[in-house]
């Protein structure tokens, strides 16, 4: 183990000095000069660190980082999951459901005796076994534009995850004008799609999608296999971390499109609406 661990520090200082000099020329997340890695986060976040494109820098904005994670189910479950694993410093996640057992196939936070339970207690105990380390701060509430101002005030980043045309135009504009940067998604059927915004710098949700369709179909009648619902939280988690810790290639000014059933991935492009109501102005 000692040896590993010695691999591991050298391996995390290699990082640190690769890190340094990208910074320079990308202006990567910086260090703090106080940052040791204990032995066990070098073992947990190891093989993050293993990854040139994530180094010191990256792991301790990640600590430093306060994330939200509006819903907690089908894409909620692995964004939620795996930003706690790859250790998020303080991660809330919000939700007024309570588990139904039509949830279970999909939503993997929960589990069979958590029928009945509130989703964000439910969610919050798993969390907190996974990854001891952090602060998961659970709130049993539904994000409306009245309450989202406050709840998304002081964030790093917003992931939203709920299955909600309005839900997602209220952390839109919430976003928006406190200026936090928030990835939005949603999956139905086979079709997926994520998007990443930098408020101000790039096209918002409403940039893109002006208003929300007429008559789109809620989960329970287009339907959702478990793994199509999988993947599109997964690349949200993903994009979520590449936002925190400055790693390229990140969907800004558009959105990828995602077609499960023809395994086909089209990135689509948008560019900011200058009247737009919710990012127009800044
Ligand atoms: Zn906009």
């Amino acid at each position: 183990m000692n040896s590993r661990r010695g691999f591991l520090r050298d391996l995390a200082a290699a990082a640190a000095q690769v890190g340094s000099a990208a910074r320079e020329a990308t202006a990567e997340p910086v260090a703090p000069a106080s940052f040791p890695l204990s032995d066990a986060e070098l073992d947990r976040y190891g093989r993050q660190l293993a990854l040139p494109e994530w180094g010191l820098a990256q792991q301790a904005a990640l600590r430093e980082a306060r994330v939200l994670v509006v819903g907690t189910g089908a894409l909620g479950s692995p964004v939620a999951l795996y930003l706690a694993g790859a250790g998020v410093g303080r991660l809330g996640i919000l939700d007024d459901d309570a588990v139904e057992l039509s949830n279970l196939h999909r939503q993997l936070l929960h589990f069979t005796p958590d029928v009945g339970v509130p989703k964000a207690a439910s969610a919050a105990a798993k969390l907190r076994f996974l990854n001891p380390d952090i602060v998961i701060e659970p709130y049993q509430v539904r994000l409306e534009p009245a309450n989202a101002g406050a709840l998304v005030e002081g964030q790093d980043l917003v992931v939203d995850c709920s299955d909600a045309f309005a839900t997602r135009y209220a952390v839109n504009a919430a976003c928006c004008a406190a200026r936090v940067p928030f990835v939005e998604a949603g999956v139905s059927g086979f079709t997926g799609l994520v998007m990443s915004v930098r408020p101000g710098e790039t096209a918002c949700y409403r940039c893109a999608f002006p208003a929300a369709p007429a008559d789109a179909p809620g989960c329970a009648e287009a339907g959702v296999l478990g793994p199509a619902a999988g993947v599109v939280g997964s690349l949200q988690a993903l994009e979520a971390l590449r936002l925190l810790g400055g790693v390229e290639g990140a969907l800004l000014d558009g959105f990828l499109q995602i077609d499960l059933l023809g395994a086909a991935f089209v990135r689509v492009r948008t560019t900011r609406r200058p009247g737009c109501p919710d990012c127009g102005a800044l």
